[in-house]
């Protein structure tokens, strides 16, 4: 048996849905008010891949420090993939985006040097009064770096399996 030891991280705006993200991904559940401590902190999940293949995905959240948008090397260091999550309600939220992308790129590289496969997440999906366009979205992506992105719900648990599954699968073929 092979494993696998993933450092992902999650980045992106304050109140955008990480901490959900994380809590729904790893234990299964939504909850209202979860909040995280302050600080880095991390979860882990066990995925049984194939036959021959264990990830333990380690997720790291920037539970609070958001504010800082420069994170810390420490919290990048050895990071294999990345979740950026904007809010699909919150255009301010979305235009960050570029701002953490580019904080990532010049702080986090694969060991041959190239820019860690990151996924770009719109998350509160569920809620009918979306402040960024689809196709905005798209253009975004693509020009800046993403390998994909993916309309999310925590709160609908709505491909955030997906999200998890389709990361793992780019930094696995990335290696
Ligand atoms: P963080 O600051 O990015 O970690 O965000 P939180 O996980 O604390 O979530 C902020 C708020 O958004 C909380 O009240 C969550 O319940 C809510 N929230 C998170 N995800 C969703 C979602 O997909 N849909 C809706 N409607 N609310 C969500």
């Amino acid at each position: 048996m092979k494993e696998h030891l993933l450092k992902i991280l999650i980045i992106g705006d304050g109140n955008v849905g990480k901490s959900s993200f994380v809590c729904r991904y790893v234990s299964g559940q939504f909850s209202r008010t979860y909040k995280m401590t302050v600080g880095v902190d991390f979860s882990v999940k066990t995925l049984h891949w194939s036959d021959k293949e264990k990830v333990r995905v380690q997720l790291w959240d920037v539970a609070g420090q958001e504010r800082f948008i420069s994170m810390t090397r420490v919290y990048y260091k050895g990071a294999m993939g990345c979740v950026l999550m904007f809010d699909v309600t919150n255009s301010s939220s979305f235009l960050k985006c570029r701002q953490w992308k580019q904080d990532l790129d010049s702080k986090a590289m694969l060991p041959n040097g190239s820019s860690i496969p990151c996924i770009l997440l719109a998350n509160k999906s569920d809620l009918s009064d979306w402040a960024v366009p689809a196709d905005g979205i798209e253009s975004f992506c693509k020009a800046n770096g993403f390998f994909t992105w993916m309309a999310t719900s925590v709160k609908d648990n709505k491909n955030i399996d997906e999200a998890m599954r389709k990361l793992v699968e780019e930094i696995l073929s990335s290696q």
